[in-house]
């Protein structure tokens, strides 16, 4: 039974942790497709494949080679998606960030010359 796979110019086959970018290209008539940019682990080259959105939900990544074992992939499962609440903690942990709070102060920090 051979199944579509993503493959690099050099043969080497795409797995899950190679793909850098997906994007969904919906359509009107015909099948969808699913844009896929991936970094090959052996070549290192980029390169990108459009694949047939039922393919995409088939699971085309999904294998045996994929890194994770059962557990994670449990524990994976069980944190389900990303909720927009975590999102936002994100931001703002991001903002609180020491180094970053002192850049910002010291772009918005009047100049010297222009104080009075
Ligand atoms: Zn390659």
């Amino acid at each position: 039974m051979s199944r579509t796979a993503i493959k690099c110019n050099c043969g080497q086959r795409i797995n899950q942790k190679d793909v850098m970018q997906t994007g969904h290209y919906m359509r009107m008539f015909g099948p969808s497709f699913v844009y896929v940019k991936f970094r090959c682990s052996r070549c290192k080259k980029l390169g990108e494949q459009l694949v047939k959105q039922e393919e995409w939900e088939d699971g085309i990544l999904k294998d045996s080679s994929v890194e994770a074992n059962s557990t994670e992939k449990e524990r994976f499962e069980t944190m389900g998606p990303i909720e927009m609440r975590e999102l936002v903690d994100f931001h703002y942990s991001l903002e609180n960030l020491d180094d970053l709070s002192a850049l910002r102060a010291e772009f918005e920090k009047p100049k010297s010359s222009e104080e009075k």
